[in-house]
């Protein structure tokens, strides 16, 4: 079988939950709900404290089972017909059905971990207004509950130079704790001069307001192909001085979102090294990512620049747990000294401990003094 079976899945999800004896694990890319056409509404489920499901929609906790890996196929750049994207959008419904603090708070049980940081995007062509209220409804489901931290994100309407105010009043108004760009999903096209100059005057701010920013990176996309996949690719991506914000820039998925395996040897992971070579605050996360593309990310960049991510709910947390461990356990690694390195260790560094609650008593525990001397090598080549 080309995946995991079911009960060495188990075994890999019940010994991650061991490993929080050394600290809470974090999940550092979990989107709150629907994000990439963010259409469906959802009402309380009146049996169900804590979810919120769509009409018609029934909440099942996530039970884990066995892993298929799937292959990235090259999706060219014809449009999407009407009919294809609404085919996406009804099997995205599948995903997230069901959203609010107990859908992730399973989520978490059924992973072995602790807590996540919950990425909303702002949608194409959303002004600060529509933008407000998205981020009201994400507070009153999510904002009680201190495993669940904010992030934000900044509507593409906006001009440059409202970038840095309108950031400070997220933080202000709802404690995010990092900002979250999707170039793909809020149409900025960053291989342009204008929409560079809006994304690094958004890195400036980012830094004076001491935000960290998330990055989607690739140019691959089943829901939107032409140029739009390509906004957010590293061909364009590389081109940007993150060096502008000494605070931690995260690229999602690598970079590679949906990159073909031949690519990525070629031509990505290259860019990707030198990148991280020349921006000390660049970092990536895991999410996002099939099995060999995984390992070959795994391979190549020093542990100390990957997060943990799962991109809940388009993927099961636990799938990506369990992946990421079989993924660890096929280079040869200790695993759990690496799987601790991305989920606790440097998300505590990235994030400068921003991730906790105020009255947390692990607030001021640091993760075990002996997981921040790992080597810098990365992993032998799969
Ligand atoms: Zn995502």
């Amino acid at each position: 079988m080309n995946g995991i079976p079911a009960e060495l899945s188990e075994r890999y999800l019940q010994e991650v939950a061991e490993l929080r004896c050394s600290g809470p694990l974090y999940d550092t890319h979990v989107h709150p709900y629907e994000v990439l056409f963010d259409r469906f509404a959802y009402q309380q489920d009146p049996s169900l404290p804590g979810v919120l499901s769509m009409p018609g929609k029934c909440y099942l906790p996530p039970a884990a089972g066995p892993v298929k890996f799937g292959e990235v196929p090259e999706l060219g750049t014809e449009l999407r017909p009407q009919r294809l994207i609404d085919i996406a959008v009804m099997l995205l419904g599948r995903m997230y059905g069901s959203v609010g603090p107990r859908v992730f708070s399973d989520q978490l049980s059924r992973s072995g971990l602790d807590r996540v940081l919950l990425l909303p995007v702002a949608a194409e062509g959303s002004d600060a207004a529509q933008f407000e209220l998205r981020m009201q409804w994400i507070r009153d489901l999510y904002g009680d509950d201190d495993r669940f931290s904010l992030a934000g994100s900044i509507p593409p309407t906006l001009e440059g130079d409202q970038i840095e105010g309108y950031a400070a009043h997220l933080k202000e108004r709802f404690a995010i704790r990092a900002i979250k760009c999707h170039p793909v999903v809020s149409g900025i096209n960053l291989g342009t001069s204008c929409r560079k100059t809006w994304l690094e005057a958004l890195l400036e701010g980012c830094h004076r307001l001491g935000l960290p920013v998330v990055i989607h990176g690739g140019r691959n996309n089943p829901y939107w192909a032409c140029a739009r996949a390509d906004f957010g690719s590293l061909t364009h991506l590389r081109q940007l001085n993150f060096s502008l914000s000494g605070s931690p820039v995260i690229l999602a998925h690598a970079g590679m979102h949906r990159c073909p395996l031949t690519e990525m040897e070629r031509e990505a992971l290259p860019v990707l090294k030198k990148m991280l070579a020349r921006h000390d605050n660049l970092y990536v996360d895991l999410s996002g990512l099939e099995f060999e593309q995984l390992k070959l990310v795994l391979a190549s960049v020093a542990p100390e620049r990957i997060l943990f991510g799962s991109d809940a709910l388009y993927t099961p947390q636990w799938e990506v747990v369990a992946t990421t461990v079989h993924a660890l356990h096929s280079l040869g690694a200790g695993w759990q000294q690496r799987f601790l390195q991305f989920s606790s260790t440097n998300p505590h560094k990235v994030f400068e401990n921003v991730l906790l609650p105020a009255d947390s008593d692990q607030k001021s525990r640091p993760p075990r003094e002996t997981l921040t001397s790992f080597s810098s090598t990365p992993l032998p080549s799969p």
